[in-house]
Formats: C-alpha cells, structure tokens, sequence
C-alpha cells in the first residue's frame, strides 16, 4: 500500500467552506455524507491522475462526473482555451467555434438537424421538454424510477443519484401542481408504459428517458425497452426525448441512440460535450427544434450560452474522440474489466459496464429497474470507498453513482486499481485490515 499524506489541508479548507457554502460545497454529492468522510479538495490533474491539495496522488475513475472523456487537462483542449481565452472570453454575438461545434455533433449524431447550445445539462433537458410541449401543444411528461434529468423542478420526482443515497423521493421546493405534470413509470417495464398509453397517451407531450439510466447505478436497459418507448410515442403524437447527457459522445460517436438503433425526436447533451467546459445542448428534428425563438413561439435563451472559450474547449474534445478516441474509450472500458474481474469473482460483486461507463454492484444479477436495487450494497460501498481512496484510488463518493474510463487510463492503472480493489473488497466484506 502506497503511503498516503494526511489531508489536513482538505480538511481545513472544508471547514472553512462549510462556513460559506451550505454543506460546503456547490453539489450535493460531492459533501461525502453517504460514504462518510471529508471531501478531497483537488489542486491538479494531468491524464487519469488527480493530486489533492496535500500532495496525494489518486487514479480517477469519477473524471468530474463524466465529462473527462480525454482525462485531465488533454492537450488539445487546454491548447484550444489557451487559444480562445486571448483572444476574449465572450461577445455575445455568434462565433465561429459555435458554428464549428454544431458541424462536428451533426457529422457524429445526424439525428441532430439543428443544434441549441446553453450552459448544462439541466438547463438542455429543461429547454427540450418546453420544446416538446410547446410543439406538441400538450403538457404531460412521463419519465422513468431512478433516471435523472438534471434539476428542473418538474424532473426532480424519483430522480435517482444524489437523491436516491439521501432516501428523498423528492425534493422540497417543488409545487405539487408541477410535480402533477410528471408521470413516473418503472423501467424495464414495457407493459407498464402501454397501458399508461392505452388510457392517457393522447395528453403525452414527451417521454423522457436516459437510454442508458447511469445517475442511479448503471440500470442497463434491454433493447425492446427502448423500441417500445419510441412505439407507444409515435403512434400517440408524442415525442421522444433521450437524455443522453451521460451517454452521448461516450459510447461511440452517435451515443447510445446509435447503439440501440433508436430515432428519438429530441437529444439532449451536456458533459463530455464541453470537454470540461460548462456546456449543454438540445437538438433534433428541423421542424421540432424550429419552434424554438427566434423562429418560434418557444422562448429560451442564455447570456453566456455558445460561450467561445467552451466551445472550443468541446469542438476539441469532440475532434479527438472521433479521431479515434471512441474507439479507445471502448477498448480500455472492456480492458479494465478484464483485469478486475478476477478480483471481483471472489466476492458477491460484479462490475456492469457498457462501454467506458461503469458500475459496481453489490447483488447477480445486477438490477434493470430502481426497485430491484437492494439498499444494503451501500454500506459495503462506503467501506470500499474510503480502502481505495487510501490506496491511492477515487471513485466517486456514492454507491449509486457510476465510474468513467476516459482515453488516457492505462493497463498500469487498471492494475493498480485491481490491487486497491482486492485489498478494498476485503475490508468491506469483513476480512483483514
Ligand atoms: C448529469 C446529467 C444531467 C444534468 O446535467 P448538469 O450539467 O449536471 O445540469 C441531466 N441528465 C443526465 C442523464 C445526466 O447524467
């Protein structure tokens, strides 16, 4: 075991933060409180390594939730902000590095005829279902148990993730009338969603869904789910939005709709998107993303949104990836599992993955729906978690949360984590320290 400093100084800058930030921090999840423990205050990362503000040196496996496809501080992208930065941060006009990164997401997604960037990925989800509503003239979403579509009020019912370790169903702050214009239905459950349609299809303006639900464990989907979703809107003049926030640009050039053979209506995108720049997109058919201002009736907009530092920070995350970085996303996902499987036969874990996205989980068969999963794996998690860190190892800090290999992980990471993992699994299932 590689020894570790103290993190004194993570610990006393999160004293001093949760002085000034409700919990200490600008996202919930990031406070530690369902593994337990002080949050690490990150100085620096350089490829698949991250350094705490004590000198630690860790193995990231959580690359800032996702967007890190080219690990940290890729050269391309820091090049390209370095470039950018220069020459001005924003105008507020439009730019040619916006123009270029629509180029480069419909060469990738074709499904996405015409493009509107804004700054996250709540912010991309919120503005596709005004779209689908505004266009289909209808107001009734339906989502699914445990996918998470950012933090929109009325997508903040059954959301998974950093609600689904704090046992909220919901979250306080929603009015129950937008609350009402939610419909949730349980994945992996085509049934459920033909009988809702057979009775109350034609108030359907939207169905949304994470093709790949990633934000509460990684709840991997069968094929027919998906078809059937893309069914039951088509034949009730509803649309389909896949929130690919998570998926998209990471499971291959036109994500998972592309994998799975799905034409939704809308696409909503964010993370890898911007490199690691604050990015989010919405994009679709033509005539559904022309009622959008300033051609239609549908009003959204963003001061900072088209932001030239982030778009070209995603332009060159996205140049990289389909210069052969998809690729390399999946064989390092598949490579990394190879090595670490041995060392979790030999407890009652396995790893789910699709890609370069994956997830450990505590029960076989790993769980398809937010009701098959069973609580009592966190525990062990929260065990795990702290072994790792101490070896040098970050996931990221909750059960329900899924890991990302980006390109720049290596055979010699992958090792050392199975190590950590070998040394982890045993404290937390009761073996030696
Ligand atoms: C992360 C995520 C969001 C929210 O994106 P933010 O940039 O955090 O607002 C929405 N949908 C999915 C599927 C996500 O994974």
């Amino acid at each position: 075991m590689l020894s570790m400093n103290e993190r004194a100084r993570s610990q006393s800058l999160f004293r001093e933060a949760l002085d000034l930030l409700p919990g200490g921090v600008s996202s919930p999840v990031r406070a530690f409180h369902s593994v337990g423990g002080t949050p690490i205050f990150m100085a620096r990362g350089s490829g698949s390594r991250v350094w705490d503000v004590d000198g630690n040196e860790y193995v990231d496996y959580c690359c800032s939730w996702g967007p890190l496809a080219l690990g940290h501080a890729p050269p391309p992208v820091v090049e390209a902000i370095q470039r950018t930065a220069a020459l001005g941060t924003s105008f507020g006009t439009p730019h040619a590095d916006e123009v270029g990164l629509a180029r480069l997401v419909r060469e990738l997604q074709p499904l996405a005829e015409r493009i509107r960037f804004v700054s996250s990925g709540t912010e991309a989800v919120m503005s596709a279902v005004r779209v689908a509503r505004g266009f289909t003239k209808r107001d009734l979403i339906v989502k699914f148990d445990g996918c998470y579509h950012g933090h929109a009020d009325y997508l903040l019912v059954k959301a998974g993730s950093g609600l689904a370790t704090s046992g909220q169903a919901d979250s306080a702050g929603v009015p129950e009338g937008i609350a009402a214009t939610t419909v949730v239905l349980p994945l992996d459950d085509e049934a459920a969603v033909r009988e809702f349609f057979a009775q109350r299809g034609s108030e359907v303006a939207a169905v949304i869904a994470e093709p790949v639900p990633a934000n509460c464990g990684l709840l991997l989907q069968r094929p027919e789910w998906l078809a059937c979703l893309r069914e039951e809107t088509e034949k009730a003049g509803s649309l389909l939005i896949l929130d690919e926030v998570i998926s998209g640009f990471r499971l291959g050039p036109g994500g998972a709709a592309a994998l799975y053979g799905i034409k939704p209506d809308l696409l909503t995108f964010g993370k890898v998107i911007g490199g690691g720049l604050p990015v989010g997109a919405y994009a679709g058919r033509r005539e559904v993303m022309e009622v959008i201002a300033p051609l239609g009736p549908v009003y959204q907009a963003g001061t900072l949104s088209g932001n030239p530092l982030a778009m070209a920070a995603g332009r060159a995350a996205l140049g990289a990836l389909r210069d052969g970085g998809f690729e390399r996303l999946n064989e390092l996902g598949a490579e990394a599992e190879a090595i670490w499987t041995p060392v979790l036969d030999k407890h009652p874990v396995r790893l789910v993955r699709t890609g370069s996205i994956f997830w450990l989980s505590f029960q076989d068969p790993a769980p398809r729906s937010y009701g098959a999963i069973e609580r009592a794996g966190a525990e062990r998690y929260a065990a795990l978690h702290g072994a790792l860190l101490e070896r040098g190892v970050y996931w990221a800090p909750s059960a329900f949360e899924v890991g990302f290999v980006s390109t720049a992980h290596t055979t010699a990471d992958f090792e050392k984590t199975a190590q950590a993992l070998a040394e982890g699994l045993a404290i937390a299932f009761g073996g030696a320290k």
